[in-house]
């Protein structure tokens, strides 16, 4: 049976990212998922039973100090990578994970696959699904050598697997010694939010220059805390100052796949697009009615997103009640 490596990231609460069941559930398509975490030994074991509720088959442990940055998770990986003989090794596409692919995959000189939104197998080995030209086209990788290390995008992947029983093994790890950023100083920032992130949100709101300023942004708020969705922004807004640069969505934003992806007085810039075109719905409000997002809105709304808005917000607090 191929096994699929899962690295799987540990918030310093022990919990698991918000990421890992989708990883996970992707990686099953390439071999059975066995989860590795590397993480602080006092919060190993909480992960690890959240890592088999998530469908890992086995779970391979390492503590690390967490004041020395991504090195010692990549000695667990390739730790792992020895133990298990791999066909896939599989991070998230979160700052943190993708560093450590990267350095893995030069580490051992094995091919990386970035940002792709599935894996499957073909009679050859491992295939990486990737959403090219801002998502109008889905393409397929395969590295002619393996196993292949590749990153998930957030929330690309829907799917969930069923829980397993538990079944930790430490790994060995040997310090590989190579030179680590070490964090002095840590502090956790606790967003004053109930809304979701941003990365991995089943539903995203988001808004662009048409909101005209910062004050009339707090609309696209709104509409998000009513669906229980994200906010996102478009540059042009993150550069004006209406949204905070963390809620950018696009090129050199987050790249995001929800469920329903709603575009408030956003244009379709292609570099916006390509960080949201693969949402399952999108849904456009704009007044051009030639705005570029209309090609790729499932539903578009030709109108002022100031009249039309608020009449979404009252009808979905209606519907609620
Ligand atoms: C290298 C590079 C990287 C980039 N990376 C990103 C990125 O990561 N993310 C990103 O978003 N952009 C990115 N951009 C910028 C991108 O090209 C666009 O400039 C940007 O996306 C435009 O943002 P916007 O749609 O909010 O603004 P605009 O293009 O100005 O669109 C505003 C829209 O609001 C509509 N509107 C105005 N008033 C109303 C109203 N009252 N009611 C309804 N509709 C209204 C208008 O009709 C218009 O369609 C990048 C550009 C470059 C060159």
């Amino acid at each position: 049976m191929s096994v699929a490596l899962v690295l799987l990231e540990v918030l310093p609460s022990g919990a698991l990212a918000a990421s890992s069941a989708g990883l996970l559930a992707a990686a099953v398509e390439a071999g059975e998922p066995v989860a590795v975490l590397a993480a602080p030994a006092d919060v190993l074991d909480r992960a690890a039973e959240q890592a088999a509720g998530f469908g890992a088959v086995r779970v391979l442990t390492a503590e690390v100090d967490p004041a020395v940055l991504t090195g010692p998770v990549v000695d667990a990986l390739a730790a792992a990578v020895a133990a298990e003989s791999p066909d896939l090794v599989l991070a998230s596409n979160a700052i943190e994970s993708r560093d450590a692919a990267a350095r893995l995959a030069v580490r051992l000189r094995l091919p990386l696959a970035t940002d792709v939104v599935g894996v499957g197998g073909d009679d050859l080995g491992v295939v990486a699904h990737h959403a090219a030209f801002g998502g109008a086209f889905t393409v397929d990788g395969a590295p002619t050598f393996g196993p292949l290390v590749a990153t998930l995008r957030p929330g690309a992947v829907d799917a969930r697997l069923e829980a397993q029983p538990l079944a930790v093994r430490g790994l060995q790890v040997t310090a590989s010694g190579a030179p680590s950023a070490r964090v002095e100083d840590f502090s956790e920032t606790v967003a004053p939010s109930t809304r979701p992130e941003l990365r991995g949100a089943g539903a995203v709101v988001a808004g662009g220059r048409g909101l005209g300023s910062k004050e009339d942004f707090a609309l696209v708020e709104h509409l998000a805390d009513v669906l229980g969705a994200a906010v996102g922004a478009s540059r042009a807004a993150v550069d004006a100052g209406y949204a905070p640069a963390s809620t950018q969505v696009g090129q050199t934003g987050v790249s995001v796949s929800p469920r329903l992806y709603v575009a408030l007085g956003i244009s379709g810039a292609i570099q916006h697009r390509a960080g949201m075109q693969t949402a399952g719905v999108i849904v456009a409000v704009d007044k051009n009615p030639d705005a570029p997002i209309f090609d790729i809105a499932d539903f578009g709304i030709v109108g002022d997103l100031f009249t039309v808005v608020p009449q979404l917000i009252s009808a979905l607090e209606a519907h609620k009640k």
